[in-house]
């Protein structure tokens, strides 16, 4: 194995990292960048534009503590304490899962409903979101942030992981709209909501990369057996929790999209259920739109 000479440019110790991390990293040069910018505490821009520099000892001290880390499989945004996410950055560490960029496609279609909602509600009041297992937060907060008119309730079990949203909650400025909620599901929602969005726990634990179930909070990542118990519970508790013509938009894993959509028509017999791929072609979310009361329809 490649050893790392004695101070060390950054280019020399990039080329070192990434031959560690080849088989614990599917992008291990991008990580050894990310890394060493965390440890000198620079951006990846300016890492790869310095390759010249010699690396102070102190920081390639902490270099390969991190790099160990990384070849132990801990996901780089534990490492770093941050993960870009819809265009924002969180902050995240071991209490949530780290935000995925397939889930940016949840926030798309909510802010898609949301336009949809306020052209049919032009005098309604603030549209009311539930954001369920919100983790990091980084769904509740993305919504926030695109929908200044919307109020957002972040529910989760993990008291850890209502910790973290706080921050992040901070972080982008949205307190005033975003009400965290500690507790089981739906349970905590003091009253019904238009749109209600969530990325469950949805795994089957032992189906997962290593590194993720060694790693990422079994909380947020165990869906049971099937991997469908979430959604279970979810949706036999959602039909009270939705006004009428209100919609849930919930993640699900490639393969689920039957059972998920066969479980949402028996909670909502008359709604209109829709799955929808994600940019790699597999099914990601499923949309569940209910139907406008019939007193509600005759007094828009
Ligand atoms: N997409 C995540 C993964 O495959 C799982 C997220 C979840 O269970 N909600 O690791």
């Amino acid at each position: 194995m490649a050893t790392l000479p004695a101070n060390p440019t950054i280019a020399a110790a990039l080329a070192w990292a990434t031959a560690q991390l080849q088989g614990a990293s599917e992008t291990p040069r991008l990580d050894a960048e990310l890394l060493l910018g965390h440890a000198l505490g620079w951006g990846r821009a300016r890492v790869v534009a310095e390759l010249p520099s010699v690396i102070p000892a102190a920081v390639l001290h902490t270099f390969r503590e991190l790099v160990a880390r990384r070849m132990d499989h801990e996901p780089v945004a534990y490492l770093t304490g941050r993960k870009e996410f819809f265009g924002l950055e969180f902050f995240v560490d071991r209490r949530v899962l780290v935000p995925r960029p397939e889930t940016e496609m949840l926030v798309e279609l909510a802010l898609e409903w949301a336009s949809g909602w306020r052209r049919s509600h032009p005098t309604a009041g603030p549209l009311i979101i539930a954001d369920v297992g919100t983790g990091s937060g980084c769904i509740a907060v993305a919504l926030a942030v695109h929908l200044p008119d919307a109020r957002v309730y972040a529910i989760d079990l993990s008291p850890g992981a209502l910790d973290v949203a706080q921050q992040n909650i901070a972080r982008h400025a949205v307190a005033g709209r975003v009400t965290l909620l500690q507790g089981d599901l739906l349970a905590p929602l003091p009253h019904p909501v238009d749109l209600l969005v969530s990325n469950p726990p949805y795994t089957i634990l032992a189906e997962i990369d290593e590194g993720v179930r060694r790693h990422e909070p079994r909380l947020a990542l165990d869906g049971g057996m099937a991997g469908l118990d979430v959604y279970r519970h979810l949706l036999a508790a959602a039909p009270a929790a939705l006004h009428p013509g209100a919609a849930m938009l919930l993640e699900i894993g490639a393969t689920q999209a039957a059972a998920v959509t066969a479980m949402a028509r028996t909670a909502f017999p008359t709604a209109q259920v829709i799955v929808r791929q994600d940019l790699a072609g597999r099914d990601r979310v499923v949309m569940i739109q209910t139907r406008v009361s019939a007193a509600a329809a005759a007094s828009l």
